[in-house]
C-alpha cells in the first residue's frame, strides 16, 4: 500500500475494468482519420463562429430527432460549439463554466439556489426549472452538485427530455459513486463520461496549466457524433492546459483516498487548532497556513462526500490515526527513558542547569518538556497526548532529593518548636 501511495500517478499504468465500461456499437461508417478511434489527445476543435451562441438545437432537432449533430455530415459538427448544461452552479460549477466559455462553447445553468444575477453578468443562461433547461436539449449536461445531493438531482432531471445521445459528464471528487449512479440512472443511449478536476477555485485560481484532470470515458459510442462531442468537451481541459489523465474510477478513488482525502483530513484537523501568523513563520508552517485556509474553504459537505463515498476512506483515517498513535509513542517512549534514568540514578542530569531536570509546579522534568506542560496547565487541562501531570509527578517526585527548605520554614519551624517546648512547661505546672 505504501509503495502504491508514493508512485507518482502518471507513472501507473491505467487499468480499466470492462465490465464497467460500456462500449456501444455504431452501425454508422467514418474515415478512421476523422475519428480514430483510440484519440490519444484532444485537439482543439475550430470554432466557425465567434459566438458562443449557435443556432436554436430544436431546428436540427425536429428532422433528426435522435441525434443534434446529423452524422451524414460530421464537417458541420466540428465547428459547432459545444452547449454544456451545468447542474448544480455553486462554488466548484461557477468556476467551472469560466473556462467552458473561456474555450467558446455555450453554458446553460441551474441549480438550488437562483444564480440569474450572476448569470446575467457572465454571459450564462440561468434555467430556475431543470425541466426547461433540458428543453434546450444541451449536447453536455455537466454534473457539479455536491456529492452528497447529486443522486436527488440526477434523479430529478426529465431524461425524456434530452436528445439520445446527450452526454453526462460529472466533476465529483469521488468516481465509483458517480460511475455506478450514471449507468443505473441514463437511459442506454446516453454517454457518460467521469472525470474529476483535481483542483478548485483555490489552487486552480492562477490557471490550470500542468493540473491533473482525470476522466474516464465509461460509455462513449465509438465513432458517432457522440465520441467527437466527447473529444470537444475533454479539449476544454486539455486547451487550459490540464495534464490529462485517462484513469479508471476504482484507481482514482484508491490514488484520491491516500491524497486528497488525506490532505482534507489534516486540514481540518489543523483548523481546530486556530493556527497563527507569527513573526517566525518558516516555510513549513507557512504551508500548514496555506492548506488551512484551503482546506476550509471548501464546504464540510464535500470533505463528508469525501470520506462517505470513497470506500477507501475508511482504511486511510485509520491509518492516519495509527500513524499518529506511533508518532506519539515514539515520544513519550523517550520520555519515559528519561524519567526511568533519573528515578534508578536519582541524581540529576549531567551538564549543568540548562541540562538538568527542572523544578516545575507540576513535577520535576527535563527542560524540553516544561512548555508543553505549563501551557496545559494553563489552559486548565492537559492535550490528551500528555501523560497526566498528576502521575508524573508521582513518578518523579521521589527521584529528587528533597526540596531544600527555604528561610521561612525555618522560621515556622523553631516556633513550633518553642511552642512545643512552653506546652510541656505549662503541663508540668499543672501537675
Ligand atoms: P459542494 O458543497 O460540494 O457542492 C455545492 C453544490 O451542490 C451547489 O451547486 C449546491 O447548489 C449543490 N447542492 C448542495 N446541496 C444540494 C441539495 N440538497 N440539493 C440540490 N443541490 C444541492 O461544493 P463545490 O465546491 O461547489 O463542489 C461541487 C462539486 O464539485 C462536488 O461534487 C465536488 O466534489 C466537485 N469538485 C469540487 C472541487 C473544489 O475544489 N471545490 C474540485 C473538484 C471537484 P446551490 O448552490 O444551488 O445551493
Amino acid at each position: 500500500m505504501a509503495a502504491l501511495l508514493q508512485q507518482p500517478s502518471h507513472f501507473i499504468k491505467p487499468e480499466i475494468s470492462n465490465a464497467t465500461h460500456q462500449v456501444i456499437p455504431t452501425s454508422t461508417n467514418y474515415s478512421s482519420s476523422l475519428f480514430p478511434s483510440k484519440p490519444t489527445k484532444f485537439t482543439k476543435i475550430a470554432l466557425k463562429s465567434s459566438s458562443p451562441f449557435r443556432p436554436p438545437s430544436q431546428i436540427c432537432n425536429a428532422h433528426m430527432p435522435t441525434n443534434r449533430f446529423p452524422d451524414p455530415d460530421p464537417a458541420q459538427a466540428h465547428d459547432l460549439p459545444l452547449r454544456i448544461a451545468i447542474v448544480g452552479f455553486g462554488n466548484f460549477g461557477q468556476f467551472i463554466a469560466k473556462a467552458i466559455r473561456r474555450q467558446g462553447h455555450q453554458v446553460l445553468a441551474t441549480s438550488r439556489s437562483d444564480y440569474s444575477d450572476y448569470c446575467a453578468q457572465h454571459g450564462i443562461r440561468f434555467f430556475r426549472n431543470v425541466d426547461e433547461m433540458c428543453d434546450e436539449r444541451p449536447d453536455v449536461v455537466l454534473v457539479c452538485s455536491s456529492i452528497l445531493s447529486t443522486e436527488t438531482v440526477l434523479r430529478g432531471i426529465p431524461m425524456h427530455k434530452l436528445s439520445p445521445d446527450t452526454i453526462f459528464a460529472d466533476v465529483l471528487s469521488v468516481k465509483q459513486f458517480p460511475r455506478n449512479l450514471l449507468l443505473e440512472v441514463l437511459p442506454p443511449g446516453f454517454g457518460i463520461v467521469c472525470t474529476h478536476p483535481m483542483f478548485g477555485p483555490e489552487s486552480g485560481k492562477n490557471g490550470w496549466s500542468g493540473l491533473p484532470f482525470v476522466y474516464d470515458k465509461v460509455r462513449i459510442a465509438e465513432n458517432t457524433s457522440q465520441a467527437r462531442k466527447c473529444e470537444q468537451f475533454l479539449s476544454v481541459f486539455e486547451q487550459e492546459g490540464c495534464r490529462m489523465v485517462e484513469m479508471s474510477c476504482e484507481e482514482h478513488d484508491r490514488h484520491a483516498a491516500g491524497s486528497q482525502f488525506i490532505t482534507h483530513t489534516i486540514g481540518r484537523v489543523l483548523s481546530h487548532l486556530d493556527l497563527e501568523s507569527t513573526p517566525i513563520n518558516t516555510k513549513g508552517y507557512e504551508t500548514l497556513l496555506q492548506l488551512t485556509e484551503n482546506t476550509v474553504s471548501d464546504s464540510f459537505d464535500l470533505y463528508y462526500g469525501l470520506f462517505m463515498y470513497n470506500v477507501n476512506a475508511t482504511e486511510q483515517i485509520e491509518n492516519l490515526d495509527r500513524a499518529f498513535e506511533a508518532v506519539k509513542q515514539k515520544l513519550f517512549g523517550r520520555l519515559h527513558d528519561l524519567l526511568r534514568k533519573q528515578i534508578v540514578e536519582r541524581v540529576p542530569l549531567q551538564g549543568g542547569p540548562q541540562m538538568g531536570p527542572v523544578r516545575t509546579k507540576h513535577a520535576d522534568v527535563a527542560p524540553s518538556y516544561v512548555p508543553s506542560i505549563e501551557k496545559a496547565s494553563k489552559a486548565n487541562a492537559a492535550p490528551s497526548f500528555l501523560p497526566d501531570s498528576e502521575k508524573m509527578k508521582a513518578l518523579t517526585s521521589f527521584a529528587m532529593p528533597p526540596p531544600p527548605q527555604d528561610s521561612n520554614n525555618d522560621e515556622s519551624a523553631s516556633q513550633s518548636k518553642e511552642e512545643s517546648r512552653k506546652a510541656n512547661r505549662d503541663t508540668l505546672w499543672s501537675q
